[in-house]
């Protein structure tokens, strides 16, 4: 019986066919066959995995033989769906990389920081960045010695000014649509300048999916996902992935770190998210296209002090959309005029749209940062950040778009 292995490729297929587009990518890619027959890779629920002898037990533990061992290690419907979307992220490039799969974005993201950084290292990150990213940056590294340079990444000479200035700077890392002000960086750009100065690059490539942004293109190091959001696509699992381009890194300190801080996904929120990717091709057609229709309904209301949505000529990194993603995506933000409570009472006014943290879903969400998710940061600091009182960040989901625009038109006009 063949070894599930953590192979990227179609290995139910005969070698020399491979599908060429993205959209076959994200139905077949990281499929082989089951063993049972089953259609469907099954939710492999065992904890722990048989060997035929002592010898095979001992051969799998010093690595000699692939196999599955222990399911915090590893296990067959986490392997498929760590070998899809690292399929996608290197679909059509000459890269190679391995992606392991967390129990969250979050425990992606802490295995990428604590594998990669000692005490006395810096990270550099923009000062948009996902709250949870930037309050382990700058809450939980330092007690590890590990501290983090904040700074506007959309100017990339003054990078390289910081990038001079201290070389205890060996981590660039990138959040690119940037939650929750849509800002968008260079990412080649940035990488440029980072590798004169030996550094690794690492870019959260959640808001975009490899479908709109493939940063490997790039030459990041690392890419992380929250899978959470569009890749699971129906809100049904929490998720996240890590992929490094550096296979032997990947295998060996990032493995090691990833099995020992125990952040493993498991095969039931797995088997959900490989359902999603299916339809990840379509799904984010949709949200773009209807993203663009809000974005252009928003920019013309009388209610409305700014739209941030970089699919829009009038944004300032449109040409750089342009440059570095496919299309712009699903996610936008925008003022009420009004301040907080102009803010609130929009949001309570919706009917259709979800009140609702988290993104990436097929129904448009809708939250209200000052009010939720930033509501303990200090106005003066969060309003440095671009999060002002009216902002309302927006996951524009793929119902019919004169619902969504006319459910948002009712809410501004009462
Ligand atoms: N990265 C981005 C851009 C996010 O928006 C989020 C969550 O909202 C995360 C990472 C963290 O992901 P999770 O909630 O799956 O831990």
């Amino acid at each position: 019986m063949k070894e599930r292995i953590n192979e990227n490729e179609f290995s139910y297929m005969d070698k020399n066919f491979t599908p060429k587009g993205f959209g076959s990518t994200a139905v077949h890619g990281g499929h082989v066959k089951d063993p049972m027959y089953a259609h469907q890779t099954p939710i492999y629920a065992s904890s722990t995995y048989v060997f035929d002898t002592a010898e095979q037990g001992m051969r799998r533990f010093n690595g000699e033989e692939e196999g599955f061992i222990y399911s915090r290690w590893g296990n067959p419907t986490i392997t498929e769906a760590e070998a899809k979307i690292t399929a996608l992220e290197t679909h059509g490039l000459n890269v190679e990389a391995k992606g392991i799969l967390h129990a969250s974005g979050m425990a992606a993201i802490s295995t990428l920081l604590l594998a990669t950084l000692k005490t006395g290292d810096k990270v550099l990150s923009h000062y948009s960045l996902y709250g949870g990213t930037n309050e382990l940056v700058t809450k939980i590294l330092p007690s590890f010695g590990i501290t983090s340079v904040i700074a506007d990444l959309r100017e990339a000479n003054k990078v390289e000014e910081l990038l001079k200035a201290d070389a205890s700077i060996k981590m660039l890392y990138l959040e690119t649509p940037a939650n929750p002000t849509i800002q968008i960086v260079d990412i080649e750009a940035l990488t440029g300048i980072a590798k004169k100065y030996n550094l690794l690059v690492a870019c959260d490539n959640t808001f975009a999916t490899p479908y709109l942004q493939q940063p490997f293109k790039f030459g990041v190091d690392f890419i992380v996902h929250s899978t959470t959001k569009f890749l699971n696509g129906h809100g049904t699992a929490i998720g996240g992935i890590l992929i490094g381009k550096d296979i032997e890194r990947m295998k060996k300190g990032i493995t090691k770190t990833h099995r020992l801080l125990g952040g493993n996904a498991n095969p039931f929120d797995a088997f959900l998210l490989i359902q999603g990717i299916k339809t990840l091709e379509l799904r984010m057609d949709r949200h773009c296209s209807n993203a663009v229709k809000v974005a252009q309904f928003l920019e013309e209301h009388s209610a409305i002090e700014k739209v941030n949505y970089e699919g829009l000529a009038s944004h300032p990194a449109n040409a750089l959309a342009k440059r570095q993603m496919r299309k712009a995506g699903g996610m936008l933000s925008f003022e009420v005029k009004g301040g907080l409570q102009a803010g609130i009472d929009f949001m309570n006014r919706l009917q259709m749209c979800t009140r609702t943290v988290s993104l990436g879903t097929v129904d448009t969400l809708l939250s209200h940062p000052a009010s939720m998710t930033h509501f303990s940061v200090p106005k003066e600091h969060r309003e440095k950040y671009g999060i002002t009182d009216g902002l309302i960040r927006m996951n524009v989901g793929i119902e019919t778009v004169e619902d969504i625009v006319g459910d948002l038109d009712a809410a501004l006009h009462e």
